[in-house]
């Protein structure tokens, strides 16, 4: 029997960071607040409430639809999409159907660092369901709590041609589109939270053929992990059944993250009608050529080209230039700092490493950190020219974020300031040697680690002040081993 080969194609769901709902004036924030206090006629579904359209989600929709490159109808419009469920009130959600907001792009990844392209059918806006509480074991619970805070949310969703030949590819190619919605501010990109959520579509087919194999819809991936996780699933799943000469069947399943395996949800005969038809609530969409021009000039740096850009002109390494553009504050961080004069290599290792370990700790965005860019890279600076060292950096920094000071003015206070001056170094070093004339002989003969207790007595004649790296550089000039 011919190999298998996977068709892949992924429906994810953005909620968009505006400031309202999508056709009411409720706020689109939901976490943590009480069950339902964030709500009104329009978004609960109560009769003779009208919707009126966001401009702002559109806006944002339009935005994302043009970095992936889809053209933009100048015509539009909303549909109803009929379906009964509790955490819908009005029996319907709103939605795109025939005429979306945009269509035929694509997104451009990497997989092992080489460039991937997957279509894009379309991009198109509606609007989130409410969230359900269910008491204990979903199945076996007597009731379920409805909290509508949720309800009517600007969702965006960016269906994916299937253009994925392996699970691999998956979290790829979402990481790709997570990373351009943040660049583009369009949403928070929290999977776990489910602000962003991700549903997909596998099929097999022997590898040469060109007709797709029958698809099963995967849903309930909270992760990049677990995205690949149910991929690999389900491929195991369906290469057993064809290969024991049975038939997939059509069906919509979801991820367990406790068994690690797909269970069927619902069969194709179950299969919903939603019997689409015109919201006829809402007036049609006409976007104007002008309005397409300005969103298109308002788009950033794609961030694939910023990450190269970023690595060549700053020789940065690829993986460190990938996690400064991960997110589009971390990458201004960066420019701010090199911007300031720091060393490019030497910031992103102390962004990327004490930096960013402080914030992580004090669960604090970049953006926010006590320390700001030009004062970081003030510090980097005096390291990286030996006037204090890694050590009194790292702890300076440390404090500095803590308390809210200047680095600087700490180093000075402190008196960490090495002296790197090179007459002055040499008048310690002779010291020393006077001081260690068996360790200095020890060295000269070879032994290499005679030279520590002499850097010791170049750092004690100084008050600790010498920068040991040009102590001990000076030693073994002066012991006639400058070369080695
Ligand atoms: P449906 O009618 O079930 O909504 P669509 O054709 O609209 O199916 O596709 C929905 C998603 O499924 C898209 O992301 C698409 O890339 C993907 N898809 C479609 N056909 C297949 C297939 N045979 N195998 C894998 N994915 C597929
Ligand atoms: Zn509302
Ligand atoms: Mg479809």
């Amino acid at each position: 029997m011919a190999e298998l080969e996977a068709v892949i194609g992924l429906e994810v769901h953005a909620q968009l960071l505006t400031r309202s709902k999508m056709f009411c004036g409720c706020r689109a924030e939901y976490l943590g607040l009480p069950p339902n206090s964030n709500t009104c006629p329009t978004c609960l579904g109560l009769p003779g409430a009208l919707p009126v359209i966001n401009r702002r989600a559109v806006e944002m929709t339009i935005r994302t639809a043009l970095a992936l490159g889809c053209r933009i109808p100048e015509f539009s419009k909303f549909d109803r999409k009929n379906y009964f469920y509790p955490d819908l009130p009005k029996g319907y959600q709103i939605s795109q159907y025939d005429l979306p907001l945009s269509l035929g792009g694509h997104l451009e990844f990497e997989v092992d660092g080489e460039r991937r392209s997957c279509g894009i059918t379309r991009v198109h806006l509606e609007e989130d369901a409410g969230t359900l509480h269910h008491a204990g074991e979903i199945h076996t619970s007597k009731f379920s709590l409805v909290d509508l805070n949720r309800a009517g949310v600007p969702l965006m969703e960016i269906v994916g041609e299937p253009d994925l030949r392996s699970p691999r590819e998956a979290p790829q190619y979402l990481r790709a589109l997570r990373q351009l919605l943040l660049h583009l501010g369009v949403n928070d990109g929290n999977m776990e939270q489910g602000s962003l959520r991700c549903d997909a579509n596998i099929s097999l087919r022997p590898r040469g053929q060109r007709e797709f194999g029958v698809k099963v819809e995967v849903k309930n991936m909270n992760s990049f992990r677990s995205l690949q996780a149910a991929l690999e699933f389900e491929v195991r799943r369906q290469s057993a059944v064809i290969e024991s000469g049975g038939r997939v069947h059509q069906e919509t399943r979801g991820w367990s993250e406790v068994e690690q395996a797909t269970v069927s949800q619902r069969s194709k005969e179950e299969a919903q009608d939603y019997r689409y038809f015109p919201e006829p609530d809402l007036p049609p969409l006409r976007v104007s050529r002008e309005l397409v021009e300005e969103l298109r000039a308002s788009l950033p740096e794609p961030p694939l080209r910023l990450k190269d850009r970023l690595r060549d002109q700053h020789g940065l390494g690829e993986e460190q230039a990938a996690l400064l553009t991960e997110r589009p504050q971390d990458a201004e961080y960066f420019q701010a700092m090199v911007a300031s004069g720091a060393p490019p290599r030497a910031a992103a290792n102390w962004q990327l490493g004490p930096l960013q370990a402080l914030c992580k700790e004090a669960k604090l965005d970049i953006e926010l950190s006590p320390v700001p860019a030009a004062e970081l890279a003030a510090l980097v600076r005096m390291v990286e020219a030996g006037e204090v060292s890694g050590t009194s950096g790292r702890e300076v920094l440390a404090e500095a974020f803590a308390v809210g000071r200047l680095p600087v003015d700490l180093i000075r206070e402190r008196g960490l300031v090495q002296v790197s001056d090179t007459e002055q170094m040499e008048a310690w070093v002779d010291l020393a040697i006077q001081q260690l004339p068996k360790a200095a002989a020890d060295y000269q003969s070879g032994n290499d680690r005679a030279l520590g207790p002499l850097v010791g007595a170049v750092r004690k004649a100084s008050g600790g002040a010498a920068n040991p790296d040009l102590a001990s550089r000076l030693l073994r000039e002066r012991l006639g081993r400058g070369g080695g």
